[in-house]
This record gives structure tokens, C-alpha cells and sequence, in this order.
């Protein structure tokens, strides 16, 4: 038998984390890796946050999990921070992103197909490069052939059109349209930013032909770019959004928001999820929550993005050669490179223990932990450095 015990989807780098310590990484040699991928975008209080582990470690011994069959105030308490911090009325969780995208679909679709609504109205039209999740109906979403191959068919009721092309949208805008699905910042194809005219051009249509407007904020989300959710730099509202990824902090947990009007086809057993929302994962949720959700705390991630930001342009100045821009918002960065990023995300890995995350687009991610401190950034600098000018001689 050759296959090995953990089904090989994924190629496994040489880096074998045991350890985590605030913003750093300790593989099972003993070396130690400045995380600026944060579990892509997860790790946003670092990795040993006192509140978290406090506020898991006390649910654990009290109540891990219970059935959706019974009442929980744990999930009322999450559901009331979110519904109070962003524009939703009510809130599903999940335990993961795709799922969160998964309830945002079927959401968009029941809206339509429920009373008062117009039952052929199914499709969602998507943007290219996005991504959505692994599940059938997320791979669907996603116009990436990458992710179709070997496992048609794939589920009907996506239309793909170009980010950021507005016309093409309207273009697209049909009798079987039930609404968009947009990530405000395309965060694996490579951190592309949503123009506002395009972005508040996708709400007036939504308005217009009365569809839902259905924001994938998994990566976005939860104070990554500044403010709590991307939406609010936009100056507009969703009808349903998807997040996931930072909100429990490295704990398992998706949560799918909406208004009253968005969700008025998820009535009794429309859904559901057996972990869903359990206790244990409500717990991580408000620790993250009471830790993010304020001014003080999203103002300084605005500010160290700003200061990242700009050390980063100042940097590639003298690269003109490697580097062609950095683009996103918050700490949400990319680095736009000539040539493929890849290896030298390798390289930064390797040879400077230093972690980003390769993306589409000729992108190199950077996703520091969203308590990242001075000492860091300039250990950041430092690392990238020496990376780049030993990068540039090989
Ligand atoms: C990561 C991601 C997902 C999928 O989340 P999973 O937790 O891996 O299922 C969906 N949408 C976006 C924008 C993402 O970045």
C-alpha cells in the first residue's frame, strides 16, 4: 500500500508545527517560523491567547456540546453580538466556511422560492477566480476548473462572470437570477479589492431587480481588514453574509447572517447541523467577539495595516524588478509579484522561517496575526529582507 493514512489532497510542506506561541510557529524540530498566514486568516489573536484557551478550557469542563433540539443560551449570546455589530437580524452557524456559504446559497434560493416569492428564481451569479469552499455546491460557485476536475456533475445554478465588471453582471441579470455572491476582497485569487462602483453597483442592481445581495466574507471578515466586517468600507449592506475562518480564533466555526426580509424562507426544518453552534464553539465565538468587536481593537489593526502597507511599498522600491505592487486593506495584504510567488513564498519559508501564503493572480499573501506587535513588523522587515536580497543572487 502506498496511499498515506491522511488522504494526500493536500502537498504537505516539510514545516511540522507542534507549537504556538503569540505570533510565532514551533515545528516538532524545535524551529521557530514568524506566522504571517495565520492558518490562512484564522489565528487572528495570535496562537496562545489567554482569553480563548481560558474561555474554551471553562466551556470544556462545563458543557461541550448539546443537541439543536434544545434551547442554548450560548448560541443566543454569539447571535446577539453579531446581529448588534453588523447588519444582520439573525445568524445560522456552521462549522466551517463552506458550510456558511453553503446556508448563504440555500438562503438566497428559499428568499425566492418561498410564499410571496418567484420559484424560478435559483441562480447566483458569481465572479471569476472566486472561491467559495470545497463542498459540490461551493466548487460550483467557483468558475476555477482547477477545483471541477474529476467531480462533475457540478450543481446547476452558478453563472460566472469578471470581477470587478459591473456591465458583465448586469449583463448577466436573467429570469432565473436569485441574487450575487461576491467576496468584497478576493482573498485566494489573489487579493483582489473590490472597486466601490463596483460593489455599490452590485447592491443598486440587487435593489433594482430585487435580488440578494450574498457577501462571502470568510476571509474578510471579523476585523481582518480594519473594520469588522469589509462591507462597512463600502458605505453598503449585504442581504446575507457568510464568515468564518477568524471568527472562532482556530476553533471550528462558520456562521451565515442575514436580515429578516433575506431569510424569510428559513423557517422550521429548512436546515440544520448537528454541531453547529455547540457550546463549545459559541464559547470561542464571544471570546473572539468580546476581543475584536471595538473600536479600540479594529482601530489598531487599521493602524498597523497602514504601517505595514506603507514600510511594504517603501521596501519594494528597491525591487522594481520582483515586485510589482501591495494591494488589500487592513491586514489583509498582498504582494503583487512579477514572477510567480510560489517559490518565493518557499524560499521565505525555508531558508528565513518566515510564513505567507501564495495565492492566485501572481499574489504572495500576508495575513499576520491581527495582534501582531513593533517587535514583530520589524522582525517581519528583517526576514523579508534577507530573503529578497538572498532571493535576488539565486
Ligand atoms: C477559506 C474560504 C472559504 C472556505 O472555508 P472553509 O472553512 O475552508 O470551508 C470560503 N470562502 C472564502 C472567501 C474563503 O477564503
Amino acid at each position: 500500500m502506498s496511499i498515506t493514512p491522511l488522504m494526500p489532497v493536500y502537498p504537505r510542506c516539510g514545516v511540522r508545527p507542534v507549537k504556538g506561541e503569540h505570533c510565532h510557529l514551533i515545528s516538532e524540530d524545535g524551529t521557530r517560523y514568524l506566522d504571517f498566514a495565520s492558518g490562512i486568516a484564522v489565528n487572528l489573536l495570535g496562537h496562545s491567547h489567554a482569553g480563548l484557551i481560558g474561555a474554551i478550557q471553562k466551556q470544556a469542563e462545563t458543557l461541550m456540546h448539546v443537541s439543536n433540539l434544545y434551547g442554548s443560551p450560548q448560541g443566543e449570546a454569539l447571535a446577539q453580538k453579531l446581529v448588534d455589530a453588523t447588519f444582520a437580524d439573525t445568524v445560522f452557524f456552521t462549522n466551517s466556511g463552506a458550510e456558511a456559504v453553503e446556508a448563504a446559497i440555500k438562503t438566497a434560493r428559499a428568499y425566492h422560492q418561498s410564499e410571496g416569492g418567484d420559484s424560478n428564481r435559483f441562480e447566483l451569479i458569481t465572479f471569476n477566480n472566486a472561491f467559495h469552499g470545497r463542498t459540490m455546491a461551493t466548487i460550483s460557485a467557483s468558475s476555477q476548473e482547477k477545483m471541477h476536475k474529476g467531480f462533475s456533475p457540478l450543481l446547476p445554478g452558478f453563472k460566472y462572470v469578471e470581477f470587478n465588471d459591473l456591465e458583465g453582471a448586469k449583463a448577466a441579470i436573467g429570469p432565473h437570477t436569485a441574487g450575487f455572491l461576491v467576496e468584497p476582497i478576493q482573498g485566494e485569487g489573489g487579493i483582489r479589492v473590490g472597486t466601490p462602483e463596483f460593489i455599490e453597483g452590485l447592491r443598486q442592481l440587487a435593489d433594482e431587480h430585487d435580488l440578494m445581495l450574498v457577501f462571502d466574507e470568510v476571509q474578510t471578515g471579523v476585523a481582518r481588514t480594519g473594520t469588522l466586517y469589509a462591507y462597512e468600507q463600502y458605505g453598503i449592506e449585504p442581504d446575507i453574509m457568510a464568515t468564518a475562518k477568524g471568527i472562532g480564533g482556530g476553533f471550528p466555526l462558520g456562521a451565515c447572517l442575514a436580515t429578516e426580509k433575506a431569510a424569510r424562507g428559513m423557517t422550521f426544518g429548512t436546515h440544520g447541523s448537528t454541531y453547529g453552534g455547540n457550546p463549545l464553539a459559541m464559547a470561542a465565538g464571544s471570546a473572539v467577539m468580546d476581543a475584536v468587536a471595538n473600536e479600540d481593537f479594529l482601530a489598531q489593526v487599521r493602524e498597523k495595516g497602514e504601517r505595514l502597507r506603507s514600510r511594504l511599498e517603501q521596501f519594494i522600491g528597491n525591487y522594481p524588478e520582483l515586485f510589482e505592487g501591495v494591494r488589500g486593506m487592513g491586514l489583509m495584504l498582498g504582494l503583487k509579484m512579477k514572477g510567480e510567488p510560489r517559490p518565493f513564498m518557499v524560499h521565505l519559508r525555508d531558508n528565513h522561517q518566515l510564513l505567507t501564503v501564495a495565492a492566485g493572480d501572481g499574489t504572495l499573501r500576508l495575513l499576520p496575526p491581527l495582534v501582531i506587535g513593533d517587535v514583530e513588523m520589524d522582525e517581519f522587515f528583517e526576514k523579508l529582507s534577507a530573503g529578497t536580497a538572498d532571493y535576488e543572487e539565486s
